[in-house]
């Protein structure tokens, strides 16, 4: 898996999505303003954007598309197989295709890797081993670096 790095940049406000160069982390920069990331971190030890050393951990799943996969169980497929058997059924159609859809929405969070969040400027780490000493996103934590913004 390749390892990036995607947020928006604190100098331009751009969003990103930078490979993280391994060989070369000097050479990190914003693509659109060419802001030099010169953070010699390690990724996870320490945010390569802004140079905080706190992260969360967050399932890299797209909500939109869950959401879209549950719309498509509850609405889209029962009114499609109404029209062909009846729409007396439809409650049970209903209930039978939404956990289904159901179903196939959890296998696919299942399958989806965790990807780790910097506190402070938001940016989230694809493709990098996360350490067990960066846990789920907690909201205390996340108020202190609110106040300091
Ligand atoms: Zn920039
Ligand atoms: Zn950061």
């Amino acid at each position: 898996m390749t390892q990036s790095i995607a947020g928006d940049c604190p100098t331009c406000n751009q969003a990103f999505t930078v490979a993280f160069p391994s060989v070369t982390p000097n050479s990190l920069k914003c693509p659109t303003c060419e802001q030099n990331w010169d953070y010699s971190v390690v990724p996870l030890e320490g945010c390569s954007i802004c140079g905080c050393r706190y992260f969360y951990r967050q399932k890299d799943f797209n909500q939109l598309l869950g959401c879209s996969i549950v719309l498509l169980g509850a609405v889209v497929v029962p009114a499609i197989i109404g029209y062909f058997l009846g729409y007396r059924y439809l409650l049970v159609i209903t209930i039978c295709s939404l956990s289904v859809f159901t179903g196939v929405d959890v296998l696919l969070y299942r399958q989806v890797s965790d990807m780790a969040v910097c506190y402070d400027c938001r940016c989230e780490f694809r493709g990098f081993e996360i350490p067990s000493a960066i846990v789920n996103f907690e909201h205390f934590f996340a108020e202190r670096f609110e106040k300091e913004n």
